[in-house]
């Protein structure tokens, strides 16, 4: 995909700024402290989409940040919703061209917003569409929560929960992926609480210790997959160079920082990790850990990536609720529109294709 250059009179996207760089700002303008918290309340608490709209500020104040910056938005390209589930899927274009993909899904009460942390993603995950794209390149921090922005004034509604499990390895940018959940989970910005809000990784060990470390508030997930290492390094490269042991080694460590539990998400794959065995083996690995397993039977249309047939997903689900109660088996929502875990830019691949034909 080749991107389309950004004018050169863009200007900055005030949502890639943190509340302090804002009291930074004020204080270099000569302006009180607390004017940066009106600031980020009237864009995040209130979502207004211009600097006129905020009108706790000075009209010179308001001003000179409308010939500073931007309230940037993404523009909508394509959505879809799911006739089965309502599971909707956007399809939006950055400033400069690139195109990402955010999803929304109903559950329940809950509604979770999907969202996409990079273009693409260089891990190159086997069963995932996203992988087959390569990274372009990362998102900003405003990037990020420009999709909840987006999500939130279409529906009108808040979201319950957010996953940063769209496109993207979120530890692969870090430093704006925490940004962004900073501002999502912040009670004085968008004001979700920050357990509400899940960091999913494919296993980047040193993200996971640098997250731990830093003792963030978020809730973090790990994208497991295989408990055998063979097996793993062929669905995910990267398994490579973080091999299962040490994987392990860093959820415990985070769990017994933060006291908090992990989830491991298991995508289950015919003929590569959805034996009996090997629901025994994750049972075996993981039953020490403070953890709860979320088990996705696989979404890829790749015809040697394919789901377990119902009876063996049954069986593989038994086998570990026996040893531990902690197994959830996650519908596959949103998968005839393509939003499903795995499944992000392929469609918009096949319509390009289409329209050029
Ligand atoms: S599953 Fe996640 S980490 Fe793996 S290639 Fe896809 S987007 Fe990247």
């Amino acid at each position: 995909m080749k991107p389309i250059e950004a004018k050169e009179t863009d200007k900055k996207s005030i949502l890639d700024l943190s509340v302090d760089d804002l009291r930074a700002l004020m204080k270099q303008w000569g302006e009180p402290a607390y004017r940066a918290r009106q600031i980020y309340e009237g864009l995040y608490k209130h979502g207004h989409k211009s600097f006129e709209a905020i009108t706790n500020l000075s009209k010179d104040l308001r001003q000179k940040l409308n010939d500073t910056f931007t309230i940037r938005r993404l523009r909508q390209v394509d959505a879809v919703t799911s006739a089965k589930d309502e599971t909707r899927k956007f399809l939006w274009q950055l400033h400069d061209g690139y195109k990402i993909e955010s999803v929304i899904i109903y559950e329940g009460k809950r509604t979770t917003f999907c969202i996409s942390s990079q273009v693409g993603c260089p891990l190159d995950c086997k069963f995932c569409a996203t992988g087959k794209m390569g990274l372009l390149r990362n998102l900003t921090p405003g990037e990020i929560i420009e999709q909840v922005l987006q999500m939130s004034e279409i529906i009108e509604n808040r979201p319950s929960n957010i996953v940063y499990m769209g496109m993207g390895e979120p530890m692969l940018n870090y430093e704006a992926v925490i940004a962004s959940a900073r501002v999502l989970g912040d009670m004085e910005g968008f004001g979700l609480a920050p357990r509400r809000i899940t960091i999913s990784t494919s296993g980047v060990i040193p993200g996971i210790y640098r997250f731990a470390d830093e003792e963030q508030p978020f809730s973090l997930a790990i994208s497991l997959n295989s408990v055998d290492d063979e097996v793993r390094k062929q669905i995910m490269p990267i398994s490579k160079k973080y091999p299962i042991e040490k994987l392990l080694h860093a959820a415990r460590y985070y769990t017994e920082k933060s006291g908090r539990l992990i989830t491991f998400e298991y995508v289950l794959l015919d003929k590569f990790n959805s034996t009996q065995q090997d629901a025994r083996k994750l049972v075996k690995l993981t039953h020490s850990l403070k953890s709860k397993i979320n088990v996705i039977p696989c979404n890829s249309d790749d015809p040697l990536y394919r789901p377990p047939s119902k009876e063996k997903t049954a069986v593989f689900r038994e086998s570990v609720n026996d040893r531990s109660r902690r197994i959830t088996l996650r519908k596959r929502k949103g998968w005839e529109i393509q939003a499903a875990c795995g499944q992000l830019y392929a469609e918009n691949e096949k319509r390009k294709k289409k329209s050029k034909n």
